[in-house]
């Protein structure tokens, strides 16, 4: 395949090389922890270039290495990627590339609650001083970059609030001052929207969500650009990161179908939100895609389209008792954590924010689209809306 393709031809054979495969379609599952040598000479030099060559276990196999790189081919101008046994894990690893004790650390006010709570909790204690920023910051953020800032992240559109932030505006101030930056780029799954063209050092993405699309598999990655590559590599390696041949497989499979199934995430996703903006109970939507969701002018200049997950607010202040009543008896979305994958899911969205809110929290939901029927879909909601 050459880069003439379009997306959905590359993806189906993308990280398929023949001296991995030796040509069967799925990339084999190998399971290894040691790999034995031929001689003490092959050992030391399988141990001098021990990317892409058998050498341990931890460092990988064609297995891990094929979804590596067609993660890699996702984001122009990384030169490669690291995979982690969750997203969780990825982002922890991206920070402490770069991140010293002593240094600033500037993350977005509406960063996913697990990565806030690791700057917010264990960096501090290493050390680190975060500090939260307005999603909707732009070029701003230049006024709140120190001479010790170290990493500025983003993460766009944001978690439960989906803030659009404006990530060239932003890496362009931070390569201004020679802060790197590290994007979370989950919600598009690196096809909606590319973070390296855009300026960011670092990508990282939960490939439990879309990637991997089948709520069976948890792990993370992160792709970088040549310059923070080795840091990157270095720590992942350094912390003993690494997946196993199972679990890489799950997700590779998840890979082939990744530009179909989010062609229908985001058309059904969309024709829902466009449902709940039409409901008199419903106060606001927070959907990219439609004007009126925080950064929508700039999900129009960045994105080539919207993925299922969204959220929106109703005309109710929020309570157990409401949140019960719309949850409980769904008989398509189902309560539970993580999103992308081919079931409908919802949560009540409870934000955690650090900078003072303007107002106290509606009642408000995260749904996240699966490939059921719309008109389905649809027909829980409209109930669950009747209800409260
Ligand atoms: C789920 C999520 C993560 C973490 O991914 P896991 O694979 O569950 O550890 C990171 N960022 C965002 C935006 C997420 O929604």
């Amino acid at each position: 395949m050459s880069s003439a393709d379009s997306p959905d031809s590359w993806a189906a054979t993308a990280g398929r090389r023949p001296e991995w495969t030796l040509g069967v379609v799925n990339p084999p599952v190998f399971r290894a922890s040691t790999i034995v040598h031929d001689s003490v000479a092959a050992m030391d030099a399988a141990g001098r270039n021990i990317d892409g060559q058998l050498y341990y276990g931890r460092k990988g196999t064609p297995t891990t290495w094929a979804l590596r790189e067609a993660l890699t081919g996702l984001e122009p101008g990384a030169a490669g990627t690291m995979l982690f046994p969750s997203g969780v894990a990825a982002l922890a690893a991206a920070i402490l590339a770069v991140v010293r004790p002593g240094d600033h650390f500037l993350l977005p006010d509406s960063a996913y609650e697990p990565t806030a709570s690791l700057a917010f909790g264990w960096l501090r204690e290493f050390g680190v001083t975060p500090e939260a920023y307005d999603p909707l910051i732009g070029g701003g953020i230049t006024a709140l970059i120190r001479p010790e800032t170290r990493l500025i992240l983003l993460e766009s559109p944001g978690s439960i609030t989906f803030e659009v932030q404006d990530v060239p505006a932003i890496t362009a101030a931070a390569r201004a001052r020679g802060v790197p930056t590290l994007l979370d780029n989950s919600w598009a799954a690196s096809i909606l929207f590319k973070g390296i063209p855009a300026g960011c050092d670092m990508v990282m993405q939960s490939l439990t969500k879309y990637v991997g699309g089948h709520s069976d598999a948890l792990m993370g990655s992160v792709s970088a650009t040549p310059a923070l590559w080795p840091m990157l590599q270095r720590t992942a390696w350094a912390l003993g990161q690494c997946v196993s041949g199972d679990e890489a497989a799950l997700v590779l499979r998840g890979f082939r179908t990744l530009p179909v199934r989010m062609a229908r995430h985001g058309d059904s996703a969309l024709r829902i939100a466009r449902f709940l903006d039409g409901h008199p109970k419903v106060a606001r939507v927070l959907h990219p895609a439609l004007p009126g969701s925080p950064g929508h002018s700039l999900w129009q200049r960045d994105f080539t389209g919207s993925s299922g997950l969204f959220g929106f607010e109703l005309r109710t202040m929020r309570s157990a008792q409401g949140e019960a009543l719309f949850c409980d008896p769904m008989r398509h979305f189902r309560l539970g954590f993580s999103w992308g994958g081919y079931e409908s899911l919802i949560i009540p969205a409870r934000a955690i924010r650090r900078l003072p809110q303007a107002e106290p929290a509606p009642l408000r939901f995260r749904v996240s689209i699966g490939l059921e029927s719309v008109e389905d879909l649809i027909a829980d909601l409209s109930d669950a809306l009747d209800r409260v």
